[in-house]
């Protein structure tokens, strides 16, 4: 189901597991119970009545008129993920439901990743004969350096109870190792109408991706922004930032500088509606979906 278009580009979603993912009150540790009660009000389902996030994990699919992406690969299959029992050693339909979307393995050109944590890299590959290799035979793997470099370190430094250094080991290195990553500048552009962005803050060098087209525009935003719920209350950060106090700066900036701009904001975790507008709500936000 196409999700957006912008002038020749057509984007679908693409969705691996969505559910109520994270207490509320821990994914975003100064949220008050005040503003969860308002979250709960205002934002319907999105959050429990028990008080989770309701969370989508989906990758995009972006067809141009020269390439087919994928943007983002959610968690994967068989990769252990200890402590998260709701990830760990998981098994979805997710190459089938790629396949009913009308792409084989095979015919992604470019995966691109908005930053390296465990659950964007995990289709980058896939468990063949006890081996993690690419899922994506003949796609180049388009990474940011800045966020590359991050997490070579982490790993060298050897943090195994890291998901994150864990995913590196499955899931990047192998893409490394097969020559099929492509570390670039953060302001890196693929192709005319898609450009990379950096909003550093949840990591290092998280990009999001800036596209244009047919008079449109759009930010698939990664995990600049997480959920609804940050619209209302921009000052909330995640836990899993790197920098809580750089990414409540970037993720404002990147809400004001797209309210009321017409721009299609994507972000990784959003259940429908996935695709909407900024709009302005006093001193803070919300979101307002949009149809193709
Ligand atoms: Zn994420």
């Amino acid at each position: 189901m196409t999700l957006a278009r912008f002038g020749d580009f057509s984007v679908d979603r693409l969705v691996e597991l969505e559910f109520p993912a994270f207490v509320t009150r821990e994914f975003f540790p100064a949220c008050t119970a005040d503003e969860l009660a308002e979250g709960q009000k205002r934002l319907g389902p999105l959050i429990t009545d028990g008080g989770d996030l309701l969370m989508s994990f989906h990758s995009f699919i972006l067809r141009t008129p020269k390439h087919t992406i994928l943007i983002d690969t959610c968690c994967g299959n068989d990769k252990p993920r200890p402590g998260r029992p709701a990830f760990d050693m998981i098994k979805t339909n997710y190459i089938a439901d790629l396949a009913a979307a009308g792409v084989k393995p095979e015919q992604i050109d470019y995966v691109m990743c908005t930053h390296l944590h465990w659950d964007h890299v995990g289709w980058n590959t896939r468990l063949v004969d006890g081996r993690f290799v690419p899922t994506f035979p003949n796609a180049k793997y388009i990474i940011a350096k800045r966020e590359y470099d991050y997490w070579d370190a982490m790993y060298a430094k050897g943090d195994r109870n890291n998901m994150h250094v864990l995913s590196f080991e499955d899931s990047v290195l192998p893409i490394k190792r097969a020559e099929q990553a492509v570390l670039v500048a953060d302001d890196f552009e693929l192709e005319k109408g898609l450009k990379l962005e950096p909003c550093p803050g949840h990591t290092p060098g998280l990009v999001v991706i800036n596209i244009e087209g047919g008079g449109k525009r759009g930010v698939f935003t990664g995990d600049a922004i997480h959920h609804q719920l940050q619209l209302l209350f921009p000052h909330l950060s995640c836990r899993a930032d790197t920098d809580m106090v750089q990414s409540t700066t970037t993720r404002r900036a990147l809400m004001e500088k797209h309210a009321e701009s017409g721009a299609v904001i994507m972000p990784a975790h959003f259940p429908m509606p996935t695709a909407g507008n900024i709009v302005r709500d006093g001193n803070a936000f919300g979101f307002k979906g949009v149809t193709p």
